[in-house]
């Protein structure tokens, strides 16, 4: 039934990069009248938008206010959303091929980075992805639960903007996120919270922190919080002087200053710290049945072959007392049934958003891939625009180079109905959408979030 006057794509995710992926699709079929563009677009969850629903944090939103531009994209007459169907359990990869031209992957990364030291299993160690999903209420970390009655002082691993969000989150006051969309159970959690110290423990020094200046200043502008760091760690090495000087951005070089500025700072008067650590690596977690401490190994820097900072061991070590830890290194994929996966790295391999059957294998045509597993978990929402753009262009010389799959049949939503999947369309996450924020309402703050499947279920049936 493959037609050139049919262009069918199942984007498979629902976060920003599939989002842009459709906006690049349709912008693609410009005025061409004769050509019927549809985009169907998966999600194993009832609801729409990925990480900006579930990962960016509450206090967040103006970065969330993004999905008014996927709204946009989503009123194009050839969208389709089939939400709470999964890839692997109500649709396989074979169905798809049967329905569509082209197939995007856009699922993101669902799984976190090891550290790999004894004692990660240890109670009160977490990553920072089951905590983000816990306060942002999403499905799979809704049930988690993390003692931060009991901690005082908290361990935080990783120098990114997860990390940022993680500890601003534990050390602002509940009351500034109350009126957000923040679940109800995470606040209740964080007013009985006796946290009152965060220590961010980077490998590398103040010159390669990964996280952006803005989120770091915007922890240091809360009236509860002092950022305090150690004089002698805020100090660049000499590689790092002449590195930042070379080839570190502009954001690097402010962050140096931002941090130079908090250890002339001293310890401040806030009842809150968030206590920077530089060149600390962690190699064990300490405590019986529960964690008591982190061991950390100071490191230097060494240049690597590309003349980028590396950690390496300086042989000595310390211990760094901690209630709970939690780890912010890093977002990995997970393999999807039917998808090639590279376990090396953690995406799905492709050149340049086309899949490969392998790392550095063949090209299997009609399947594409977009955001971060694509690429990896690297940018910022924005970056995942151009990212998405460039997957469209490979997929626009294809199917102008006739090497598309060669559907069977033209609607999957037949499918879906016989194998009794209750597939949610725009229109009911719309309606749950306004029942969401209307009940928010009700409680002072801008929206109330579900956060359970069934929940959310029982929510949309009513409404329908
Ligand atoms: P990230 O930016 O890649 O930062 C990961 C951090 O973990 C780095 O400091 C890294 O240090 C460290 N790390 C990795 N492995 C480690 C190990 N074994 N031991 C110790 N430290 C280790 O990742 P992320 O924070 O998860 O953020 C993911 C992406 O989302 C980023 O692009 C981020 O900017 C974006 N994001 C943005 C916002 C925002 O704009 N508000 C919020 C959240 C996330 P090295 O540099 O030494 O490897």
């Amino acid at each position: 039934m493959h037609s050139s006057s049919h262009w069918r794509v199942a984007v498979i995710g629902s976060g920003p990069s599939a989002f842009y992926t459709a906006e690049a699709i349709f912008k693609a079929k410009g005025d061409a009248q004769d050509l019927e563009v549809r985009v169907d677009m998966f999600d194993r969850l009832p609801v729409p938008f990925g990480l900006v629903r579930g990962g960016v944090a509450p206090d967040h939103a103006k970065i969330k206010s993004v999905t008014r531009v996927y709204d946009k994209i989503a009123a194009n007459p050839g969208f389709r959303f089939f939400g709470n169907v999964m890839l692997g359990r109500d649709v396989q990869v074979d169905d798809l091929t049967q329905h569509y031209d082209q197939i995007v992957y856009a699922f993101g990364c669902e799984s976190d980075n090891k550290l790999g030291a004894p004692g990660e299993d240890l109670a009160g160690v977490h990553s920072a992805t089951e905590f983000v999903g816990w306060y942002n209420g999403h499905p799979d970390h809704r049930h988690r639960t993390f003692d931060l009655q009991n901690a005082k002082r908290v361990a935080l691993v990783g120098n990114g903007n997860v990390a940022m969000d993680v500890a601003r989150v534990l050390l602002q006051s509940p009351d500034r996120l109350a009126p957000t969309d923040i679940t109800d159970y995470a606040l209740e959690a964080l007013r009985k919270s006796s946290v009152t110290e965060v220590v961010l423990l980077g490998r590398r020094g103040p010159a390669q922190a990964a996280f952006s200046p803005k989120e770091i200043e915007e922890i240091a502008e809360l009236d509860s919080v002092d950022i305090v760091l150690e004089p002698d760690e805020a100090e660049l090495d000499e590689l790092s002087v002449r590195w930042l000087e070379e080839s570190g951005s502009r954001s690097q070089q402010r962050n140096v200053k931002f941090l130079t500025g908090c250890a002339e700072h001293g310890e401040g008067t806030a009842p809150n710290k968030l206590r920077c650590r530089f060149l600390v690596s962690p190699t064990e977690i300490l405590g019986e049945g529960s964690v008591r401490a982190v061991k950390v190994e100071h490191m230097k820097l060494q240049a690597d072959d590309s003349g980028t900072p590396r950690p390496k061991s300086k042989g000595t070590s310390e211990e760094v007392e901690c209630d709970l830890l939690f780890k912010a290194i890093g977002y990995r994929g997970e393999p999807v049934p039917g998808v090639p996966f590279d376990e090396r790295k953690g995406i799905v391999p492709n050149a340049e958003g086309r899949v490969l059957a392998t790392p550095g294998g063949d090209v299997v045509a009609g399947h594409y891939v977009a955001g971060w597993c694509k690429r990896g978990p690297t940018g910022l929402i924005g970056t995942n625009s151009a990212d998405a753009k460039a997957t469209v262009e490979a997929m626009k010389t294809d199917r102008a180079d006739g090497k598309t799959l060669s559907p069977a049949a033209d609607d999957i939503a037949p499918v879906l109905a016989e194998r009794s999947v209750d597939a949610v369309s725009w229109q009911d996450w719309q309606r749950l959408d306004a029942w969401e924020q209307a009940e928010g309402k009700k409680r002072d703050k801008v929206r109330h979030k579900l956060s359970a499947v069934d929940e959310m279920m029982r929510v949309i049936r009513e409404l329908r």
